[in-house]
């Protein structure tokens, strides 16, 4: 395998549409199964009993979170645990009213409909939406012009459970209407290390607690990513023919990746560049940010920004974007004059 290979894709991307056979291998089944965002489980352990005592549909559920952190494979744990069917389709998918009323009119009692990126809904599949969240019921207009006619369909009773990424985006009129709103955390480095030991496992990978900890510390909170860069790290391992891999291989394996010591790839340090280099720091737009770096809006705010303000590098502020102390500090430049660095004591590693 190439550098160019293992370079050529995002190693941190939390794109949902690869083809990793092991994925679904590695998907936990069930909410013991599930590690981490400990509370939420504890809540929808309730709701979930709760909901099969009464024989009832639980109660619409909203995922708050970044990509990649187990919004969908909570929904389909959701409907295993409840015994019901599960349907999945998303917000830009639905692109008509008609979309939404063929899925919903094709549910079972009970079932669970997951429409991940929710906040991607057009207004008037949403409006459509409202009725049936709260009633069960579908109003439709049939036909155009004068011999238009407004049909109301009952449906079954169904949970919604729906993921965004951005809170910020959702129409209050329709958040309002989930009696459950859940917001899902980064993982800690031992609940990733766990997820990464099982995974390794299931792999037939021979890696070490110390390799495994290696790794979770830099994947950025996130399962999805932890799963990639397990994937690649044994690639690279079984080319160098290594027999068990501790935390030095994994550390040799994790730069060959490009991710340094905190957990950054080269789009989230051309990010901090750009805004040094370019704008002094900030502030900065997104927009024009995402033009001088050369990436999607979306990925900048979706899994690059939510990252680097988890890790104290980066402020959203009304202005733009802002470096930190801490940015300027790991990037290496000098630190402009505004920052009073008594100020800031937190001392950021930073890659040799
Ligand atoms: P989201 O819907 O939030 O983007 P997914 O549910 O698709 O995230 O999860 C992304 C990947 O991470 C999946 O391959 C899933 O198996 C894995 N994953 C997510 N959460 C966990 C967890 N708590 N334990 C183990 N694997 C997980």
């Amino acid at each position: 395998m190439s550098e160019n290979y293992l370079n050529e894709e995002r190693i941190v991307s939390v794109n949902t549409n690869e083809k990793e056979d092991d994925t679904k291998a590695l998907r936990p089944q069930s909410l013991s199964d599930f590690t981490g965002q400990v509370e939420i489980k504890e809540n929808l352990a309730i709701f979930i009993s709760a909901a099969k005592k009464r024989g009832e549909a639980m109660d619409h559920t909203l995922f708050f979170g970044p990509p990649g952190l187990g919004k969908t494979t909570l929904a389909s744990i959701v409907a295993k645990e409840l015994g019901v069917g599960f349907r999945a389709t998303s917000g830009p998918v639905i692109s008509k009213a008609g979309d939404l009323a063929a899925i919903l009119t094709s549910l079972q009692p009970n079932d669970v409909l997951f429409i991940d990126e929710i906040h991607r809904l057009p207004s008037v599949v949403e409006e459509i939406l409202y009725p049936a969240m709260e009633d069960f019921q579908l109003d439709l207009i049939i036909g155009e012009g004068p011999s238009a006619k407004s049909v109301r369909i009952d449906l079954p009773q169904f949970t919604l459970v729906a993921a965004t990424t951005r809170a910020g985006l959702i129409s209050t009129p329709l958040r309002e209407r989930f009696g459950i709103p859940l917001h899902m955390q980064y993982y800690t480095d031992e609940e990733l290390s766990g997820i990464i030991k099982r995974g390794a496992k299931k792999l037939s990978f021979n890696l070490t607690d110390d390799g495994a900890f290696e790794i979770a510390r830099r994947c950025r909170g996130t399962p999805r990513v932890a799963g990639r860069i397990l994937r690649r790290v044994r690639d690279i391992c079984t080319v160098a023919e290594y027999d068990s891999v501790n935390n030095e291989k994994a550390d040799l394996a994790l730069k060959k990746l490009d991710i340094d010591s905190i957990g950054l790839d080269r789009i989230d340090r051309s990010y901090m560049m750009t805004l040094a280099k370019n704008y002094g720091g900030g502030p900065a737009g997104i927009d024009t940010l995402s033009s001088a770096i050369g990436n999607e809006r979306d990925v900048l705010e979706d899994v690059v920004e939510p990252f680097l303000i988890q890790k104290g590098l980066l402020q959203r502020t009304p202005r733009g974007r802002m470096l930190t102390i801490h940015a300027w500090k790991y990037i290496g430049l000098d630190i402009p004059k505004q920052f009073d660095s008594n100020q800031f004591s937190i001392e950021l590693e930073k890659d040799e």
